[in-house]
């Protein structure tokens, strides 16, 4: 983070500046802070950071609860939202709102710093797609990506503070569960290129329907200046929910269909589901293969290649740039093992991460790829709102299409994917729901040991569910097991 003043904290969030028994008072100005924190437990000690603390409040928390203690860890200044009066000897902010005063400020810094700057957006493949524009981008100069997923009205001005001179790009998620946190974010960050990756039934609770989330994401392009750039996939559903932000925009578009600015085209998968294509654009075309497995990827290089040719890389830079991307863990991350007394080859594929109805198909798709018996471990996909039953059945539906040979389902609402799946299903062997974990592995093992070890034949697992499921674990049993 760059060094800023008390006084200059104080201009940017319209707050005011107080010490209490402490006869330094009037010099407070002067003083600076060259890192921020929200929690106490990131504050780094025995550095030369001087750290301001600001105080959050939420439903089940309240930042200010912590000041006696971060000031014990070093903290030189609180930005609170009401004078603290036990606190003395210690600066304190005082502003109307702390979480404004934290975007007041992440804004004045990306503002001040002036890198190039992206906003990510879409129901799914954001974190991929910043992964692989940051991959492409650190070719031509410095990158500053959005850490994990903190790409909400707290995680993307967080991700502003971050920046410092030496970088020369940022490149920005974001997220939403609900109407204006992109529009408030994206004023935040002001980005040059904004970028809507597909619209798909997520988060539906805070949107309603999908219209609602098209509605959403397009709040992305609120914020783009007169040279702005934006970016969206014309293969998703509802485009036209944004397009009256775009009359006075450059507008690029990203496709499987030549139609678009810049498309894919001859896409295949190795043995490993990896794709290969080629990249079409109005600067020529190149051949790309991806390190990721599942065919959804190909959309994904194909818009981060669109952003990266707004910022100048070359074709070569995106080719090279795609094939250095390192998987994102728990997106279908894939673990080839074998079972030690059968010698039968294992395929897992931990999609653990999170769950939607596009991003279950898309790994569906991936797993009906691989040879052998295919096997899906499902835990609930939350968030789905009213509908959520018909989702999880039509994953069913879908997984039983494919020609899935089992669904195990874990939680509440994936027994409807069950259900859908075993239905009229001659394929379906050993298909079951379960409400606990343990007892989804005791069946699994039985089923791994007696049924497809036994034969010897290779097996491709696939688990996903929502964040909330922990499908993660499942994952981790599986490979202590073998
Ligand atoms: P979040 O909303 O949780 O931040 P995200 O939009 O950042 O998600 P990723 O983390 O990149 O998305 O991927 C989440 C899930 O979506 C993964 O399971 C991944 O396999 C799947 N996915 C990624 N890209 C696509 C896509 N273009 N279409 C469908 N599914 C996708
Ligand atoms: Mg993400």
């Amino acid at each position: 983070m760059i060094t800023l003043s008390f006084a200059k904290l104080a201009k940017i969030t319209g707050g005011e500046l107080i010490t209490v028994g402490d006869d330094s008072a009037t010099c407070l100005d002067a003083l600076t802070i060259n890192d921020l924190v929200i929690d106490s437990r990131a504050i780094t000690v025995n550095t030369d950071k001087v750290t301001a603390f600001l105080a959050l409040k939420g439903a089940n928390f309240d930042g200010h609860r912590f000041a006696q203690q971060v000031i014990e860890q070093g903290c030189q200044l609180l930005i609170v939202d009401h004078q603290l009066h036990d606190i003395t000897g210690t600066a304190q902010l005082i502003v109307s709102d702390t979480r404004i005063a934290l975007g007041h400020i992440a804004a004045f810094v990306k503002k001040e710093l002036a890198p190039k700057t992206v906003g990510i957006t879409g129901s799914s493949g954001k974190t991929t797609v910043k992964e692989m524009v940051a991959a492409i981008l650190s070719r031509l100069g410095k990158v500053l990506a959005t850490n994990g997923n903190f790409n909400n009205d707290i995680g993307v001005p967080l991700t502003l503070l971050r920046l410092d001179s030496s970088h020369d790009f940022a490149v920005i998620e974001m997220g939403a569960n609900h109407l204006g946190e992109i529009a408030y974010t994206t004023a935040l960050a002001k980005p040059d290129v904004a970028i809507i990756n597909n619209i798909a039934a997520a988060h539906l609770e805070g949107f309603g329907d999908l219209c609602g989330v098209a509605r959403a994401k397009g709040e992305i392009f609120s914020a783009l200046g007169e040279q702005g750039v934006a970016i969206y996939n014309q293969d998703t559903l509802h485009t036209d929910k944004w397009q009256w932000r775009l009359t006075d925009k450059k507008v690029r578009t990203f496709s499987c269909a030549s139609t678009a600015d810049c498309y894919s085209e001859n896409v295949t998968l190795d043995d490993n589901g990896c794709a290969s294509f080629t990249l079409q654009s109005a600067q020529g075309h190149c051949d790309i293969t991806l390190t990721i497995p599942g065919r959804h990827n190909v959309a994904n290089a194909v818009a981060a290649a669109c952003i990266a040719l707004e910022f100048g890389a070359s074709l070569k830079d995106i080719k090279l740039g795609l094939a250095q991307m390192q998987p994102v863990k728990g997106r279908l991350n894939l673990y080839q093992l074998t079972e030690l007394q059968s010698g039968c080859r294992i395929k897992l594929i931990d999609d653990s991460y999170n769950a939607n109805l596009e991003s279950a198909k898309a790994a569906t798709q991936l797993l009906a790829n691989y040879s052998g018996k295919k096997l899906f471990i499902l835990g609930d996909m939350g968030e789905l709102g009213s509908e959520a039953r018909s989702y999880h059945q039509e994953v069913g539906e879908f997984a039983k299409q494919l020609q899935v040979n089992t669904l195990l389902s874990l939680g509440v609402l994936s027994q409807s994917a069950s259900d859908a799946f075993i239905k009229d299903n001659p394929n379906n062997e050993q298909s079951q729901h379960f409400k606990q974990n343990p007892d989804l592995m005791t069946h699994l093992f039985k089923l791994l040991k007696q049924h497809f070890c036994a034969s010897q034949q290779d097996i491709a697992i696939l688990v996903k569910g929502s964040r909330s499921a922990h499908m993660e674990h499942v994952v981790l049993a599986i490979i202590q097991w073998v």
